[in-house]
């Protein structure tokens, strides 16, 4: 074992696969980001926060939730993380020691642009580059660990063959490790209808944090104290 204390049994810095950038798959990704594991995150944006304003986020008075969302993804982004937005997986499966997904930018852009065939004809007359040609980076990408928060979709999680339960979600203990180690379940598709977003961030932090005890190989808290925050904002931190 490496003396890095996020590296994998490789002695590689210790990656996850974040499938699914709602409130419980950028919760997950702060955590991994913000503690050195390398951490990429992939999302079509269909996030139902889009349509919540929350009222009942203890901490926050009143947010509308495309707002909480571009906060969120900001805080993300500033840690590191490699979001992949508008990268929809499409398939996900074990490989080696971890996982490995597909995805496909080129489908999602061509649903959201419509007929290609045509646009294509009229590039090539134009002499541009035809647009699914310019996209097209479907892609491979294998990681250590890989926390799936696709909301109440759950075909990934069928796909990947783990365990559900009786009520049809997907079954998880409260580190929200799924039956297949190495592979996490959290937010909508863990809960048949206790869906709030308080709840989705809290699943997503407690995967990231079993993940990142299973790298350290001790249990981890990620506890900041005041003077961290004086380090990092100096005189602008809030009395
Ligand atoms: C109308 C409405 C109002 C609500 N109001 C409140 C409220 O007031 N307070 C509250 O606490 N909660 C509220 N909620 C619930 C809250 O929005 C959810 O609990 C929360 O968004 C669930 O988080 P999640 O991460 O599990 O799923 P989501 O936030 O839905 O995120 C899932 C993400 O995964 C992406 N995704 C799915 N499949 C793929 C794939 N194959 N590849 C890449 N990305 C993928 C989706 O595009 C989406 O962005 C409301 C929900 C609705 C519908």
């Amino acid at each position: 074992m490496s003396n890095d204390t996020t590296a994998d049994d490789n002695g590689e810095t210790a990656s996850v696969i974040v499938v699914g950038g709602g409130a419980a798959g950028l919760s997950a990704a702060l955590f991994t980001a913000k503690n050195g594991l390398e951490t990429t995150v992939f999302d079509t944006d269909e996030t139902w926060m889009h349509k919540a304003h929350l009222f009942n986020y203890l901490g926050i008075g009143s947010v509308g939730g495309s707002e909480f969302m571009a906060t969120a993804r900001q805080q993300v982004d500033d840690f590191g993380a490699d979001r992949r937005q508008g990268e929809e997986v499409t398939a996900v499966g074990e490989s080696g020691d971890g996982f490995v997904v597909e995805t496909s930018v080129a489908s999602e852009t061509q649903r959201a642009d419509g007929d290609s065939a045509e646009r294509s004809s009229a590039d090539r007359s134009s002499g541009r580059r035809p647009r699914e040609e310019a996209v097209d980076e479907d892609g491979s990408y294998e990681a250590d660990f890989v926390v799936l928060a696709t909301g109440a979709n759950r075909d990934l999680a069928e796909d990947l063959g783990v365990a559900f339960t009786d009520e049809g979600t997907v079954d998880v203990g409260v580190e929200m490790e799924t039956s297949l180690e190495g592979a996490y379940a959290t937010g909508a598709m863990v809960r048949a209808e206790e869906w709030q977003a308080a709840i989705a961030v809290g699943d997503g932090a407690a995967a990231a944090l079993n993940i990142l005890s299973s790298v350290k190989g001790e249990h981890f808290h990620d506890f900041d104290v005041p003077t961290d925050a004086e380090r990092v904002f100096g005189e602008h931190v809030a009395e």
